[in-house]
Order: C-alpha cells, then structure tokens, then sequence
C-alpha cells in the first residue's frame, strides 16, 4: 500500500507517508520551506541498481527499509550531520514516528537516512 509524498516522484506506505506530511509540516513551519527528498520507496529492482553502483552505500537487495516504503533520503541540509536540519530532525522527528537509525550514525554513516516506526509517535505521547 504505497501513497505519494507531497514531494513529486516519491512514495511510502500508506501510514508513513501520513506520518511524514505530518512532519513535513512541522518542518515547514520552522525552515519555511518543505522537505527535500532524494529517496523514498525502492522497488527491488531499484534497490539492486543503488546496491550495484554504490556497494556499502545500500542495503543488500531485499533487506533495506527503502524496500518496505519505511525509509527516506533527505536533503536540504539533513543530510549534513549538525547542520540545523539535522538538528532540528533529531528533536523533533520521533514525535512523528520518524527517527534516525542507530547504524547510520557511522556504519555506513548515512546522515541522510531517516526510517518510520509506527510505534515510536505513540511511545511519546
Ligand atoms: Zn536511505
């Protein structure tokens, strides 16, 4: 069940694309501008060619949550580590069940990558 982002060319599955225009709205409100987006949902297909060209810079084919539409590429700044964005996304994403995985703090280091849990937004409230 995959659903378009507001941001053209992308999908996620159905409740993190609703997560994410959540958060995509807190972002806007704060940086005025919407989120940027250089990856979303990856078909299998998509996912080997990334794994292919960038070896360790991609999950193995079949086992990445670009696959499941639960896993976004940012840009915009976020994809610096420590840049506002960046910042701001570590504060503020959990509440929206989007968080940082633990893995791309350093292997690989993937400051970009950002992955939705639908449990974390009601673990906080
Ligand atoms: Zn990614």
């Amino acid at each position: 069940m995959l659903c378009p982002l507001q941001q053209k060319g992308f999908s996620l599955r159905a409740d993190a694309t609703i997560a994410f225009v959540s958060l995509n709205e807190a972002y806007r409100q704060r940086f005025g501008r919407q989120m940027c987006v250089t990856d979303a949902y990856r078909s299998l297909a998509e996912q080997q060619a990334v794994y292919y060209r960038r070896p360790g810079f991609a999950a193995v084919p079949g086992r990445s949550n670009h696959g499941l539409g639960l896993a976004v590429d940012l840009c915009g700044g976020v994809e610096r580590s420590g840049s506002v964005e960046f910042v701001w996304m570590e504060k503020n994403s959990k509440k929206f069940g989007w968080f940082h995985p633990s893995w791309a703090y350093s292997s690989p280091f993937e400051p970009w990558h950002w992955e939705y849990d639908p449990k974390l937004g009601s673990l906080l409230d």
